[in-house]
């Protein structure tokens, strides 16, 4: 057992009641309440010609498995027993409807209302970590809700996902939230993988565009104390594409791939508080995990990495979190696998105060 306290750094527990029903397209959203038919889809694609796609709709059953769940503490109660005793969780909530879909059946004001009110309990209240999630289209309605869940729900943190429509540096972030977070010594946390969701009526490319590291540069400059999380160390693409090598001879290769991008920033020294966690990535475990390994090797970048899963997203891989955790710390060792999971995580949450 560990001596230590570790900190999952990024896990979900909104359920499909927070998701548009119209997102991303409407049948998906008549699918995904219909278990028995999207396990009878996958089957018949599983003996044709499209066996792949069979076995994603497959997988995307078993997630959509979770977020039918009725409430966010059943979905957390679903996730508990794969960590040590103790282990806190940084909780993001969603909010799809703001990249342009229909309301869903849960309002973001609820969904925050209900994870305050799930993390006040007796037994979670040391276990959860709660976000708050601005996007700049609400406007000044999503500042207000910000700083009513820190101050009234005592939330700590902000979660941006630009993919859904937004810069990094818009001007209601650059102008009220990343200020009031460096006021308040709040951490952020940002999407930034190519995979994921994206704003209504873009298409994948321009909302990866719109979430590149690269677009965080200004917010870096402005704010040189606000303590960035770009999650995902640029996600699973970039990792496959990292894995299969960098052409030296083209200057602008590792600008453009996501995972030199990153490690590049960090190592540069220019932004001492900008992070990155793990989550979802290392679910491919035995491509990327010795990659992992050697980059922890230095030291500017080891102290900025952290440990965190994207449960319950994960649910679309074969290996489970307890697997990736346990194999995490089996191939970094106790002292490193402590780093990235107690010591980097305090301090991107605390900034060391408290
Ligand atoms: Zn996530």
């Amino acid at each position: 057992m560990p001596d230590y306290r570790m900190t999952n750094c990024h896990i979900h527990l909104f359920t499909l009641d927070h998701v548009p029903q119209n997102f991303p397209v409407p049948i998906v959203g008549f699918l995904r309440g219909q278990p028995g038919l999207i396990n009878a889809i996958a089957w018949v694609l599983e003996k044709t010609f499209w066996k792949d796609q069979g076995g994603q709709v497959r997988r995307l059953g078993r997630m959509a498995a979770v977020g039918r769940k009725p409430t966010q503490e059943a979905v957390l109660r679903s996730v508990l027993h794969q960590y040590s005793t103790g282990t806190r969780f940084v909780v993001l909530p969603m909010d799809i409807a703001a990249g342009g879909y229909d309301t869903p059946e849960i309002s973001l004001e609820q969904q925050h209302y209900d994870l305050h009110r799930l993390a006040s309990k007796p037994q979670f209240r040391d276990l959860l970590v709660p976000f708050a999630k601005v996007h700049p289209a609400r406007g000044q309605a999503a500042f207000d809700e910000f700083r009513k869940c820190i101050e009234e729900y005592g939330f700590r943190g902000l979660k941006l996902y630009p993919k859904l429509g937004h810069a990094p540096d818009d001007r209601l972030l650059m102008d009220k939230v990343y200020p009031y977070c460096v006021d308040n010594n709040l951490p952020v946390i940002t999407h930034c993988s190519r995979g994921g969701v994206y704003a209504r009526g873009w298409d994948s490319r321009r909302g990866e565009e719109m979430g590149a590291p690269l677009r965080y540069v200004p917010v870096l400059e402005a704010f040189p104390e606000l303590r960035i999380n770009l999650a995902h160390f640029g996600g699973s693409r970039e990792w496959a594409d990292y894995v299969a090598g960098i052409d030296p001879l083209d200057p602008a290769a590792r600008r453009r791939n996501w995972v030199t991008c990153i490690r590049d920033m960090i190592n540069s020294g220019k932004y001492p508080n900008l992070y990155t966690d793990i989550s979802y990535t290392m679910f491919d475990f035995e491509e990327n995990m010795p990659f992992l390994a050697v980059f922890l090797e230095k030291e500017s970048l080891r102290r900025k990495v952290l440990f965190g899963s994207d449960y319950y997203m994960t649910k679309q891989e074969d290996l489970s979190e307890r697997a990736v955790s346990m194999r995490l710390r089996h191939a970094l060792g106790a002292d490193v696998f402590r780093e990235i999971s107690e010591v980097n995580p305090t301090l991107w949450l605390t900034g060391g105060h408290g």
